[in-house]
């Protein structure tokens, strides 16, 4: 069976071209960059490269880079060290639909005397800027923002949000989670208003285990993980050379297909979109209206649950993913589609596709032909589907 992978919010493939880059770092280059000897200062001169080629995706400099062990590192270490540099300021602002990386925290530090204030979205998924406005004061420390939601694919509008976070927030630190968005859509840091932005490389083609925390120059930082000297002292550890090699690879890449994203991956996107919609009744998308980026669609079916559609989808060899997490033995929806008022019977039954690069139509008609027939035998098991379909 081949298998049809359209779950790539979750994780990425790693292209065979950044294997290649990162495979002689293992057993051959193994030194330590740090080292004084030749052996060391070769993978420091790869470990640079890498640096050059992602601050390139972002529009950044290179010093501007610090490696970390994942998007999670990232994001903890951007909160963190906000805190730190203002310990007198104790309001977080954050949103409902953000990732646990970012939400977890911020409520864990909540319980533990800071106060957070979690922005709504609305039906679409959007926030209210004004909320914003409203929320944002002297005692704001940090302002973070995802640039994209993983589950619905909805883009923030981060460079309003950064006006208004330098405008209102008294020297208000402003950090994206742009775990999602980073090799999707362009990023420009030298034009924007971000002061810290997190990204993942096993969202984009690169292995699990190595992430990126963009730190604007100037903007003073405290480390999370102390100890040596690596990373400017920003992030001790002996740094993870093979992993990091692949990431300037994979960011060297993603500059190269990002037109084909935002062309040939959306437009497949939009096919799968539209002839669901056509073919099952009583489905929605959702954050359909707001700006979303090109490669993910979620899709609610109603009086169907998400998990059973995985399941046979998952039998036919087809991977994607749902809107509920299975929290102690219940089936709870998501945060993100009950933060945006998604009807319970539509938000039990969403399904996430997430194409890439490495999809092709084929994919796309398998999962055209798989589904309708799935949502309709579910429908049918259902006694709420069936006296719906009775109506
Ligand atoms: N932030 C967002 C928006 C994500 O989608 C993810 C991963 O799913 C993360 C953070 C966490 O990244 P990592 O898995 O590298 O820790």
């Amino acid at each position: 069976m081949k298998e049809i992978y359209a779950d790539n919010n979750a994780t990425t493939k790693v292209d065979e071209a950044v294997f290649e880059e990162m495979r002689p770092y293992f057993c051959e280059l193994y030194g330590n960059p740090s080292s004084m000897h030749f052996f060391g200062g070769q993978v420091q001169k790869k470990v640079d490269e890498a640096r050059n080629r992602v601050a390139q995706l972002l529009g950044a400099s290179p010093e501007e880079i610090v490696f970390t062990a994942c998007g999670t590192e990232s994001d903890n270490a951007a909160i963190r060290s906000a805190l730190e540099v203002y310990p007198e300021r104790r309001h977080i602002i954050t949103t409902r639909v953000e990732h646990p990386a970012v939400l977890t925290l911020c409520r864990n530090l909540g319980k533990r005397g800071y106060r957070v204030t979690e922005l709504n979205v609305d039906g679409e998924g959007r926030l209210d800027l004004d909320e914003l406005r409203g929320a944002i004061d002297q005692d704001t420390a940090i302002v973070s923002v995802m640039y994209a939601n993983n589950e619905t694919g909805v883009v923030f509008p981060i460079e309003e949000i950064g006006k208004i976070v330098k405008e209102k927030g008294k020297g208000a630190f402003f950090h994206t989670d742009a775990v999602q968005a980073v090799g999707k859509i362009p990023l420009d840091m030298a034009t924007s208003t971000v002061d810290m932005l997190s990204l993942s490389g096993h969202k984009l083609h690169a292995p699990k285990g190595i992430g990126v925390l963009y730190l604007r120059k100037g903007v003073p930082f405290r480390p999370f993980l102390v100890g040596g000297h690596q990373e400017r002292s920003r992030r001790a550890g002996t740094e993870n050379t093979a992993a990091i090699i692949a990431l300037g690879k994979a960011c060297e890449l993603a500059a190269l297909h990002m037109a084909d994203e935002n062309g040939r991956v959306k437009a497949m996107r939009d096919r799968l979109e539209k002839e669901l919609l056509a073919l099952i009744p009583h489905a929605r998308i959702n954050g359909g209206q707001a700006e979303r980026l090109p490669n993910t669609l979620s899709i609610a079916f109603e009086f169907v649950e998400g998990e059973a559609i995985l399941m046979l989808l998952s039998e036919k060899g087809i991977c994607a993913s749902s809107g509920s997490a299975c929290t102690s033995g219940s089936l709870e929806p998501s945060h993100v589609l009950r933060a945006m008022g998604v009807p319970f019977t539509c938000a039990h039954g969403s399904v996430r596709f997430s194409l890439s690069r490495f999809n092709d139509d084929s994919d796309i008609e398998a999962i055209i032909r798989e589904l309708p027939p799935v949502i309709e035998r579910l429908r049918q098991m259902s006694p709420f589907g069936r006296e719906f379909l009775d109506k």
